[in-house]
């Protein structure tokens, strides 16, 4: 069989080695820490550091080919890799590791993301909030995830402590939505492109919490707007795998949130309620394999996260005979910590 490399150690790194065993291919799993929840369902490899070029290289020769499960991959190592190795490839993390970049991309493509500007003193903020307005919200460009990184700007008023612009930051205006949903697809080697159905996504703190099926009304209304510019991104990205935008539903249509280079939390719903898997297709997608049906095989699904403290309960978990149980193997449960999840299909 063949191997794939994964670079990143987390739950979407242990889904996407789930996938592919059953696949028949083996994978190896690329961190820094040896102990990853990955690495328990596949081999590990532990680099010293993200940007040890070195070690990734000789990672590499071992790999039929290599994915990230993890979009703040350095990207300078991953330049030396040989040429279409690696699945997405290196445009991608390119712009989602930046979210002004990210937001300045998808404009040009004809997207609509709340409005932005670049901040990075005090001065830049107020100018910021002056030309945008308040509320909004203030973001580190780079690194951020489940809402980490982020200031709720009330006002022009509000005083931030100055080493918040040691980090390069966008602000944005706060975005006035109906309803959350993204737009997983998935594009094939030969540049076929399939869509998953769009899930409501409720968040909380910050962290998805919830994804639905049916979504409400403006989403299936919004879907086609959405969808042709997710498309539009993998195409200019010449993407290989699975890619997911992020959306706000809103009365003036849908608005951009950010991108992910991969496979997605709102997305763990396929694997029970889809034909086929994110994961599985991300596999097949990036082997060069046909693609398969991204059909729901219900218009009834939910998948809720389990996040912190009682998240390991599973006898509770397991008295719903319905639910389908996903642990990722987090020894420790911290307050907003994704410990595994929970679906829910007819
Ligand atoms: P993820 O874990 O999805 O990568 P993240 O840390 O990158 O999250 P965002 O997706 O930018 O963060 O924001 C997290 C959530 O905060 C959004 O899903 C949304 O609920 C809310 N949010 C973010 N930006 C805005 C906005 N401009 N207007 C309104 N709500 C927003
Ligand atoms: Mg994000
Ligand atoms: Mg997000």
């Amino acid at each position: 069989g063949s191997t794939i490399g994964i670079l990143g150690g987390g739950q979407l790194g242990r889904m996407i080695a789930m996938a592919a065993a059953q696949l028949g291919y083996r994978c190896h799993i690329y961190a820094p820490e040896s102990d990853s929840v990955a690495a328990d369902v596949a081999a590990a490899f532990t680099c010293a550091a993200w940007d040890d070029a070195g070690a990734l290289a000789r990672f590499a020769s071992d790999c039929d080919v290599v994915t990230y499960e993890f979009e703040n991959v350095p990207v300078g190592p991953l330049l030396a890799l040989a040429p279409g190795l690696l699945a997405p490839g290196t445009a991608a993390l390119e712009v989602a590791q930046d979210r002004l970049n990210e937001k300045r991309f998808v404009t040009e493509l004809g997207g609509a993301p709340a409005p932005f500007a670049a901040v990075d003193s005090a001065d830049d903020l107020a100018a910021a909030v002056a030309a945008i307005g308040a509320p909004g919200i203030l973001k580190t460009r780079r690194e951020g995830y489940d809402g980490k990184g982020q200031w709720r700007i009330a006002s022009a008023a509000d005083a931030l402590d100055e080493g918040v612009f040691a980090t390069p930051l966008v602000y944005e205006g706060f975005v006035d939505f109906a309803c959350e949903f993204s737009v997983i697809l998935v594009r094939g080697r030969d540049g076929e492109v399939r869509f998953w159905d769009s899930t409501h996504n409720t968040h909380e703190n910050g962290i998805l919490a919830h994804s639905k099926l049916p979504a409400p009304q403006i989403v299936g209304e919004q879907l086609a707007a959405a969808r042709e510019l997710a498309q539009k991104v993998a195409e200019k990205l010449g993407y290989i795998g699975v890619l997911t935008c992020e959306f706000f539903a809103t009365a003036g249509g849908p608005v951009f949130n950010e991108m992910a280079p991969r496979v997605h939390n709102s997305g763990h719903w396929t694997i029970e309620g889809a034909v086929t898997s994110q994961f599985e297709n991300h596999v097949r997608a990036i082997c060069g394999l046909p693609l398969g049906d991204c059909a729901s095989v219900s218009q009834r699904i939910v998948m809720d996260n389990l996040i912190g403290e009682g998240a390991l309960d599973i006898v509770r978990h397991l008295s719903d005979p319905r639910a389908h149980l996903h642990l990722y193997g987090k020894a420790e449960a911290r307050a907003g910590r994704k410990m595994g999840h929970i679906t829910r299909v007819g």
